[in-house]
């Protein structure tokens, strides 16, 4: 039996690299050779324990690769072709995908996040993408893998943060925390026209790079209270679109207390334990506040745009990737990821 390198959770804090089958792939799917990935914060909680996936699963959710094997009912793709999939792949044909609502595939229990959730992920050197026709997206041969290794999740979920609050031009949007998704945010609040961008963090790097993506102020969350200094620096008026990054109770608390009446928080973060919304924080239910949220946009309709965006310049998202690895090196990765040493935003995988 032919065999791959693979990033595999055994238990909690415990992924390791080990050997396995190349997976055989069903009439829908493509075999990806996966020539580029990445570890995502949601992979360090899965390391952490934090978030459950199966003893034995192999972890990743951002490919970039080459078809290696089609499917017999898969058309319009070829092997050898260069593609990416989003970490969400929707299947195409259920409610929650017909209904406009695709990363909710399958329906509750965030079904569209298959890849290194609920089935084997990328960090290997051969993925099993299922439901390829719905997922698998051309990369032009002038982009590098590198650029375009932040479209499948960050840059997908970040801009949707952007995108589900309905940023108009003109709008004074704050973003709470800047790890990659935030980043993101940030240049997605950009992209969609808000003529001022408040971007909070504790980390001076991480603000350094909010200003290159498009922030107009930074607010060091360590030395200053951002909700008092973000009232100050909008005369008490508040901002139209608050963007939560981070998935904790303060910066959800915070976003709540910085919305202009009839403000909308778009909350990006991944909550555990409790989430509470103290009445004095959204005006006791009578702000005309609105709440969405966002679980990364995938499929293939998707990945075509923000590979657009890419190849037009208007964003460099470049400069998150800030380490690189090879897949046997990825224990290593993961160390230096999850401890966040060393100003690391993104690492680039090469498989
Ligand atoms: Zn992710
Ligand atoms: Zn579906």
């Amino acid at each position: 039996m032919e065999t791959m390198l693979a990033a595999v959770f055994k238990r909690p804090g415990e992924i390791v690299l080990e050997r396995r089958p190349i997976p055989s792939i069903g009439p829908n799917d493509a075999l990806l050779k996966v020539t580029t990935t990445t570890i995502c914060g949601t992979d360090v909680h899965i390391l952490r324990g934090e978030y459950p996936v199966a003893s034995e699963r192999i972890v990743g959710h951002e490919p970039v690769g080459v078809i290696a094997a089609l499917g017999d009912a898969v058309s319009g793709y070829r092997v050898g072709q260069r593609v990416i999939a989003g970490a969400i792949t929707p299947c195409g044909q259920c409610e929650s995908c017909l209904d406009g609502h695709p990363s909710q595939c399958g329906g509750m229990a965030v079904g569209g996040w298959r890849l290194g959730n609920t089935i084997d992920g990328c960090q290997a050197q051969y993925v099993r993408v299922p439901f390829a026709m719905a997922n698998l997206t051309s990369v032009p041969d002038a982009l590098s893998d590198e650029q375009v290794l932040m479209c499948p999740d960050i840059m997908s979920t970040g801009f949707g943060g952007a995108e589900r609050g309905e940023i108009k031009i003109g709008d004074t949007v704050a973003v709470i925390a800047q790890g990659p998704i935030g980043l993101c945010a940030t240049a997605g609040a950009r992209l969609k026209g808000a003529s001022r961008i408040i971007a909070v963090d504790r980390i001076a790097s991480r603000l350094d790079a909010a200003k290159l993506l498009g922030a107009d102020e930074i607010i060091d969350a360590s030395s200053a209270d951002p909700v008092q200094a973000i009232m100050r620096l909008t005369s008490g008026r508040g901002v139209d679109v608050a963007i939560e990054a981070l998935g904790a109770q303060e910066t959800f608390e915070a976003c709540l207390r910085v919305l202009k009446p009839g403000g909308t928080l778009s909350s990006l973060g991944v909550y555990a334990g409790k989430l509470a919304m103290p009445p004095d924080a959204f005006a006791a239910g009578l702000g005309d506040h609105r709440i969405v949220t966002t679980l990364c946009p995938g499929g293939k309709e998707r990945m075509r745009r923000l590979l657009n965006v890419v190849a037009s310049g208007r964003v460099n998202l470049g400069s998150l990737v800030t380490h690189r690895f090879r897949l046997d090196q990825i224990e290593q990765a993961y160390d230096l990821f999850a401890n966040q040493r060393d100003g690391v935003l993104k690492v680039a995988i090469t498989c």
